[in-house]
């Protein structure tokens, strides 16, 4: 019985893998969509359900900060849109584009920053970010995507333009090993990249230097550094309050818990994907269950975290 149940679970998750790969991005179809959220802060998300790794919207979400002293960009989408991201940025303001700060690493994120360096833009990002852009294990990119100044874990960068003071605030580890929150504190906005997520299960890009740990320390920091009513904006999903951290938050320990329970019984990675742990959060996680990497993003979690707490970290 369990062996059947195994072996149904390891066809469905070869189905939906097949069913991702076989879903290619078609860039042209995508739009960029323009939300206001401030009287000087726009979002650009891309089109809903064209996108498999993001059925919510293609790539990764761009915020803008509009006004007369030029414009200040968090984030640059994946290359292949940057001039539809362009034109959106255009529709708002015709003022230089300054400054581009990226999130994380990842390239529904970083993917058009050559594109926007080459028109003037200076690029802001965490040294491990930076870092990682000139590992040569990657594949080489445009040189000008690489950020021009970083910073480290220490006192939030801070620029004063358009009326407003943004906050680069540093957090550890997390999504990935460069991860930063962008605070707009006249706005009493932050977007918060993708270490918190409300579109498939919590992501740790281990391989790109993330960790549980530091994406729990990054839910604390966010806490702190929000108030009540702030928007906390994910790089992907719907716009969210400091409260909604909490159950996320509980969540993750939760899950954490179990995985760490079934290690402590010697139990495999196999044996702990089919304990789908995950099963009392799957029907409120929408696209839990859709395929992400090699499995589920559900999965793709739990892997996540059977492999931090295995190895002790
Ligand atoms: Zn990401």
């Amino acid at each position: 019985m369990k062996s059947a149940r195994l072996l149904l679970a390891a066809l469905a998750w070869a189905a939906l893998s097949m069913s991702a790969r076989s879903q290619a991005l078609d860039f042209g179809k995508i739009e960029i969509i323009t939300d206001q959220v401030a009287p000087n802060l726009y979002m650009l998300s891309g089109t809903a359900g064209l996108d498999p790794s993001h059925e919510d919207a293609a790539g990764g979400r761009i915020g803008v900060l509009a006004g007369p002293d030029g414009i200040l960009m968090v984030d640059a989408q994946y290359a292949e849109l940057a001039d539809k991201v362009l034109a959106a940025i255009r529709r708002i303001s015709a003022a230089p584009i300054r400054f581009l700060v990226n999130t994380h690493i990842h390239r529904d994120h970083t993917g058009g920053n050559a594109k926007f360096a080459k028109m003037g833009a200076t690029i802001f990002a965490r040294e491990e970010l930076r870092e990682g852009m000139r590992d040569p294990a990657r594949p080489a990119g445009d040189p000008a995507a690489i950020p021009v100044v970083s910073y480290g874990m220490g006192e939030p960068v801070k620029f004063h333009m358009n009326g407003e003071i943004v906050d680069l605030v540093p957090v550890r580890a997390a999504h990935t090993g460069g991860d930063t929150m962008i605070r707009f504190e006249n706005a009493n906005a932050i977007m918060i990249g993708d270490y918190y997520r409300n579109y498939g299960y919590p992501y740790i890009d281990i391989n790109n230097g993330g960790s549980l740990r530091g994406m729990l320390e990054a839910l604390d920091i966010t806490m702190k550094v929000a108030r009540a009513d702030t928007r906390l904006i994910p790089g992907h999903g719907t716009i969210i309050k400091r409260a909604d951290l909490i159950p996320y938050r509980d969540m993750i320990f939760a899950i954490q818990g179990k995985v760490q329970q079934l290690i402590a019984q010697g139990r495999t990675l196999q044996d702990v994907l089919a304990a789908h742990v995950t099963s009392p959060y799957d029907s409120t996680v929408p696209g839990g269950l859709l395929p992400a990497g090699a499995g589920t993003s559900a999965d793709r979690f739990i892997t996540e975290v059977y492999q931090e707490l295995k190895g002790g970290k």
